[in-house]
């Protein structure tokens, strides 16, 4: 039975004091109710931290990027085991941010969920249209593009992954997509995953972009979405809880 997931993604933000204290509060706060997973994905540095604060908690963390290489001459870069051995769980990637700032391409995207899966953890991997690409008309072919890449390379790993669907212009501008919306494309997704491996059915796809408390149990009852990638709510404990009891 596939579950409920709320991810945290705190993107560049943070400090080694208020950390302490939203760990601390997301601890205390999270009742890990049946069939529900709280996690959160933090800055590299801060992975001790969020190791030491939530180990022998119900709730996981998760890194926010991993290199697509194994280990060498990268300066800057950081491997999927390095991030494996603070006991992350999650590494997102592929992430519009990292697509869009970063200059990631699809190939190296499905390449990082490769070495994610490599290192035992699962990776999240973020699809998502721009609002120009929807407006086109684009929005189904954008996200198969960006999918396909990654069904070919993970292969019969498939499965193991969480696909996040983040339009790019529901992202920290307040504007969700309606329930509707996401809900399409979600089903197309899964479509697509099942066309190629039968056990998708199974695979939790979550939802990103300006999710809220208010919004988060309408967008969590769509037939095919199973939770969310959080952005900036997953910076208050409050926020992000009643997200994730929604
Ligand atoms: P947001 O970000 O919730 O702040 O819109 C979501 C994300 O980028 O994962």
């Amino acid at each position: 039975m596939r579950g409920k997931l709320v991810v945290g993604n705190w993107k560049m933000n943070g400090g080694l004091r208020q950390n302490d204290v939203l760990l601390g509060d997301l601890r205390a706060g999270w009742t890990a109710p049946a069939g529900r997973q709280l996690a959160v994905c933090v800055p590299y540095p801060y992975l001790w931290q969020a190791q030491a604060a939530l180990s022998g908690s119900a709730i996981a963390w998760g890194a926010q990027n991993v290199s697509e290489h194994t280990v060498g001459a990268f300066t800057g870069e950081v491997s999927a085991a390095m991030v494996g051995e603070f006991g992350c769980r999650y590494a997102i990637v592929g992430h519009s941010e990292r697509r869009t700032l970063f200059g990631e391409a699809d190939a190296a995207v499905a390449a990082k969920a490769v070495a994610v899966l490599a290192a035992g953890l699962t990776p999240i991997v973020c699809v998502g249209e721009t609002l120009g690409e929807r407006e086109a008309g684009a929005t189904e072919k954008v996200v198969l593009r960006q999918l396909d890449a990654v069904i070919a390379a993970a292969g019969g790993q498939l499965p193991a992954l969480v696909v996040a669907y983040e339009p790019v212009w529901a992202i920290g501008t307040g504007r969700t997509a309606s329930p509707e919306q996401a809900q399409d494309v979600h089903r197309l997704l899964r479509k697509r995953l099942s066309a190629a491996d039968a056990r998708a059915a199974e695979m939790v796809l979550l939802y990103g972009g300006s999710v809220k408390a208010a919004n988060a149990k309408t967008l969590f009852g769509c037939p095919d979405i199973d939770g969310g990638l959080i952005g900036g709510a997953s910076l208050k404990a409050d926020e992000f809880l009643a997200i994730a009891g929604a």
